[in-house]
């Protein structure tokens, strides 16, 4: 019932170069008909990525996007500028974000509800650190990230987002969750959603994020609250990409 979605996250990698082969490569391995497929590519290849991809089955992301909507914020770059670009997402709230640059539950609301004020999908992540889950912490953290957004943006506007769940110890460090650690937890959020509305929240997209790979994707989409998958690493090679693509059809 709920549409699949596989989200490529480029990170800080790549090139001008790079870009243009990878955004070639992937879409020659699609169909005109296939969707639920995007990258989220480096702001400065965006203007690239939006005409390669421009007509084609895969969709556009940010990895970011400003929590202000424009003004003297030195280094940052707001939503209608993403929107210049055919930015159909934008990652807010990722673990690196939060863990290098600052990004606070307060700030992320702000840049989802920048994105969403340009008609732009937030991919709302959300995960705990392994020190957490040892402290039984998981459900607790999760609750505090979702109920930042939740009270500055209201429940209905999950209607127009995607929640990826990444444990902050599985992402980079190929150890992914197991299929029914991610489930548990996919299940938590839906619940979650489902005790304010059950109607968004059976149409929640909620992805998997954490060494996701062309081996183990397929066990985890099979998983009934998962929904598809945040890629890092292993989006920066099309065809291994691609195979994650299949594995959530
Ligand atoms: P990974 O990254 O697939 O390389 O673990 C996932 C992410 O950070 O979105």
């Amino acid at each position: 019932m709920r549409q699949t979605l596989v989200a490529g996250n480029w990170k800080m990698n790549g090139s001008k170069a790079a870009t243009e082969s990878l955004c070639k490569a992937i879409i020659a391995g699609l169909n005109s008909s296939d969707t639920g497929i995007v990258v989220c590519v480096p702001y400065v290849y965006l203007a690239d990525a939006a005409k390669l991809t421009e007509g084609t089955p895969l969709d556009l992301g940010a990895q970011n996007v400003a929590d202000q909507s424009s003004g003297a914020y030195t280094g940052e770059i707001s939503a209608s500028m993403l929107n210049e670009f055919n930015c159909k997402y934008a990652i807010v709230g990722h673990s690196e974000r939060r863990t290098y640059y600052g990004d606070t539950n307060e700030s992320v609301a702000l840049r989802y509800s920048q994105a969403q004020q340009q008609g732009i999908i937030p991919i709302l992540c959300v995960g705990e650190t392994l020190e957490q889950r040892e402290n039984d912490q998981t459900f607790s953290v999760i609750d505090e990230q979702l109920d930042a957004v939740l009270s500055a943006a209201g429940i209905e506007s999950f209607s127009k987002a995607v929640i990826a769940y990444e444990p902050v110890w599985a992402i980079g460090t190929g150890r992914t969750a197991s299929d029914e650690q991610a489930q548990e937890v996919h299940q938590y959020i839906r619940q979650k959603f489902a005790a304010k509305n059950q109607a968004i929240a059976d149409q929640l997209q909620i992805l998997y994020g954490g060494s996701v790979k062309p081996d183990n994707a397929k066990g985890l989409f099979a998983m009934p609250d998962i929904d598809g998958g945040l890629i890092g690493g292993a989006s920066l090679d099309a065809e291994g990409f691609l195979k994650i693509y299949s594995a959530s059809k």
